[in-house]
């Protein structure tokens, strides 16, 4: 009865919110590897980590990714400050890293500037499989450089990186020109004049971006618009001089390193700032959101956004989607050392054993609720312990405790004096 009314006055629980999720302590170790790997990989080619904020100006984002995208039409987590100021959850990295390179004039000491970054982002999309409205990214930029080499540099890094996390050859990596702002606003023009004819037969989406941004149209997924997006004409075959000579270039390059693509001429990426080379790299075995990471050059931002006339190129991984395609790691030891008080008197002792332990580097844990041998060496097995020191009536006795080696399913006594050193000669030797 008491535990009937102590449930009927139990509160609410809350929940995460939609399209969020929590990342538990069985799964850290697998962010680490992914994050420690990012260090490894990008540091071999010259870049530095930076963070920004997790929230910008609106403008920031309206103006560099661009009013009629998806993200800032329809996704951004906008909020009015107490001020009234109109502030705006990241919803992808570049435009901020790009505001804090104009304010603290980065490429002035660093001309060839090479950043990464890795954080929450936060998007209103319709959650689903792989796709959350906070997820996270490592991002890559690169500014001021515009030799199309660096272009197949970024690329190349990219699939160092997906390798070292795990990933093998499992990928599909897709090539693509936008052109520039020399070449391009012809050709939206030379699209928006193919898909006029077809609007009515189009989605409503398609409709409204014919007359806004037509480029767009590319990104469709509504099945029934694909036959007519798929004749459309290619920006390919639109490409001025220098931009067709640049596009070449990366995929001599590409070549050159041997690198494998696909060229996918609807491949436009869904913010407006690209210019030039756009690449994706999927995977198959993700399902319907298979885009692993996407990226490309951006050459017109950093002037758009009030800085120097600076070229920019990088990309954004899904860092939840790269952990969905990689083998879940073994749960690691949480501990070096467990000590096993089992009668009361010992637990002084365990407990100063516990605290010149830990000063030394190692793991260390107590069972404190002092039960049973078998409950702690149970506890011990499941924490993965190396070793279990057991401090019973008889150690105490005899002042020499007993050590057992867990792996080697051996155990000696030793002299209370020297148990410190003895752990930690074995652990140090067993790295
Ligand atoms: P984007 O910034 O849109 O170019 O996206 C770059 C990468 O971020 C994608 O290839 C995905 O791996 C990942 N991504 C984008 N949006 C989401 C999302 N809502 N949930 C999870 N991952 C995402």
């Amino acid at each position: 009865m008491a535990g009937d009314a102590q449930r009927s006055q139990q509160r609410p629980i809350i929940h995460a919110v939609k399209g969020t999720r929590d990342i538990l302590p069985d799964e850290v170790a697998a962010w680490h590897r992914i994050e420690a790997a990012a260090r490894e990989v990008f540091a071999r080619y010259g870049y530095r980590e930076i963070r920004t904020p997790i929230f910008e100006q609106t403008e920031l984002f309206a103006r560099g990714i661009g009013a009629e995208t998806d993200i800032v039409s329809k996704e951004m987590y906008t909020f009015a400050d107490r001020d009234g100021s109109s502030l705006t959850l990241r919803p992808e990295a570049t435009a901020g890293i790009v505001r804090a390179v104009i304010e603290h004039n980065l490429w002035n000491a660093d001309p060839a500037l090479r950043v990464f970054a890795m954080g929450p982002m936060f998007r209103r999309e319709r959650p689903q499989k792989g796709r959350y409205r906070q997820f996270h990214q490592v991002n890559v930029e690169v500014f001021g450089v515009s030799h199309p080499a660096v272009d197949a540099e970024v690329i190349e890094m990219a699939l160092a990186y997906l390798r070292a996390c795990g990933l093998g050859e499992d990928y599909d990596l897709l090539l693509n020109s936008v052109g520039d702002a020399q070449c391009r606003p012809a050709y939206v023009e030379t699209l928006r004049a193919a898909l006029r004819p077809q609007a009515s037969r189009m989605c409503a989406d398609c409709q409204r971006r014919i007359e806004t941004n037509p480029l767009r149209v590319l990104d469709c997924k509504v099945p029934e618009d694909q036959p007519i997006i798929d004749a459309l004409p290619k920006i390919a075959d639109h490409l001025c001089a220098d931009c067709r000579a640049h596009f070449d270039a990366v995929k001599q390059t590409l070549e050159l390193l041997g690198i494998g693509y696909r060229l996918s001429h609807r491949l436009v990426r869904g913010l407006d700032y690209y210019t030039r080379t756009t690449f994706e790299i999927g995977s198959g075995r993700l399902g319907a959101q298979n885009a692993v990471l996407g990226g490309g050059r951006y050459d017109g931002l950093v002037k758009d956004l009030g800085g120097p006339d600076l070229t920019g190129i990088g990309f954004a991984l899904g860092m939840e989607r790269l952990l969905m395609l990689l083998p879940e790691p073994a749960v690691p030891s949480r501990c070096d050392v467990f000590l096993a008080a089992l009668v009361p008197a010992a637990m002084d002792k365990a407990l100063k054993l516990q605290s010149e332990l830990r000063s030394r580097g190692a793991r260390v844990l107590i069972d404190y609720e002092g039960k049973g041998l078998k409950a702690q060496m149970r506890r011990a097995d499941k924490l993965g312990a190396r070793f279990v020191v057991m401090l019973g009536e008889a150690e105490m006795q005899s002042r020499a405790w007993k050590v057992r080696d867990m792996s080697a399913s051996a155990q000696e006594d030793v002299d209370e004096g020297r148990v410190v050193e003895h752990l930690v000669s074995r652990l140090d030797r067993r790295g």
